[in-house]
């Protein structure tokens, strides 16, 4: 009996240890467990957290190459209407815009109060408005990113102009200069005999000039110049070619025009000259001016020879008393 009771215990017993050593195995399991799911769930949310920073990378990226690629396309030419043109299309793409144009400098912006203005200032002057309604808030900044970029290409543009200008103008005049005036006789000559059209070639030169120089000074000198130069301009057409050939010399060329239509414009000329006292400082100065006319192909065929034959003619006017319009050819 007593065996009987003492087998139960340890049975008992047994049992409740195993249970005990149980229950602590599978704490610790659980533990375990847990603690492999947190860091299951820390990872995963790490891992979402990265990618979506490499979203963001990935679109802060995609948008600096599409401005990149915007500023290329914008500077791909150096015309300011084209520019502008260029600067539209892509802005389209990327920018929810209504209305966005180019305004002079003059414009009365009070019409345009809701409208983003960007100021286009070339060389601390300006040259114009670029402005833009109708564009969405969250689009705001991203405009504003892209018009700085047009605003770069627009200076590009005028500045490459100016420097063009430059190059092929007399500073003092503003005419062609004799450099690109004889390119420009020879395209011209090449075309009319190609099209079989007739030219005038005309030398304006002022008579007398170095004694206004001498009595006056250069400045003054140079304000007959400049005066003269305007003269002329207002007395031909947009499609004739003004240069200064030399130092007091103005050479012209009128395209398509006979020897009759020449001495009309030649005429025309001298005219106003004579009729148009200069005012330079306190002097009211009478200038006048000679001019000799050649005309291809009548006159001459190359290029030095109309221009000797114009000056021959010039020569001939000089001789004959100034103030005057001499024909290649022509006794007068
Ligand atoms: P004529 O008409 O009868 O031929 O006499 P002219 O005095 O006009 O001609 P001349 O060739 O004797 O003198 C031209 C003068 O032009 C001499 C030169 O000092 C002056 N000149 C040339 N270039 C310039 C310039 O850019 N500015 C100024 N102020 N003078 C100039
Ligand atoms: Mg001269
Ligand atoms: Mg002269």
């Amino acid at each position: 009996m007593l065996t009987i009771i003492i087998l139960a215990l340890l049975t008992l017993i047994s049992s409740f240890l195993f249970n005990k050593i149980f229950c602590l195995k599978l704490n610790s399991r659980k533990k375990q467990y847990e603690e492999i799911r947190s860091n299951y769930e820390r990872l995963s949310q790490e891992s979402g957290e990265l990618t979506a920073n490499n979203i963001d990378l990935k679109n802060e990226l995609e948008e600096m190459v599409a401005l990149y690629d915007i500023t290329k396309e914008i500077c791909k030419s150096l015309d300011e209407a084209k520019v502008f043109e260029l600067f539209k299309e892509q802005i389209g793409r990327y920018v929810k815009v209504k209305d966005c144009k180019l305004l002079d400098k003059d414009t009365d912006l009070s019409a345009y109060n809701d409208y983003i203005i960007v100021p286009l200032e070339i060389d601390k002057t300006n040259a114009g408005y670029l402005v833009a309604g109708g564009v969405e808030e969250e689009y705001k900044d991203k405009f504003n990113i892209l018009a700085q970029q047009f605003v770069l290409g627009i200076k590009r543009a005028i500045l490459y102009h100016r420097v063009q200008e430059l190059a092929i103008t007399d500073s003092l005049t503003g005419v062609l200069s004799r450099r690109h005036w004889l390119e420009r006789f020879n395209q011209e000559l090449e075309r009319s005999k190609k099209f079989k059209y007739q030219f005038s070639f005309l030398m304006v030169d002022i008579d007398h000039f170095k004694t206004f120089n001498d009595r006056y000074g250069h400045l003054v000198g140079d304000a007959i110049l400049r005066s003269i130069s305007d003269r002329i301009k207002e007395n031909i057409r947009q499609v004739d070619l003004i240069g200064r050939y030399g130092g007091e010399e103005f050479s012209v060329i009128l395209t398509e025009t006979d020897k009759e239509g020449a001495l009309l414009a030649a005429e025309r000329i001298r005219r106003a000259v004579e009729a148009n006292d200069i005012n330079i400082y306190d002097e009211s100065l009478k200038i006048s001016v000679s001019i000799g006319i050649a005309v291809f192909p009548g006159d001459a065929v190359r290029p030095e020879t109309l221009i000797e034959k114009a000056d021959r003619a010039l020569y001939q006017a000089k001789q004959t008393g100034r103030n005057k319009v001499c024909v290649c050819g022509v006794d007068k």
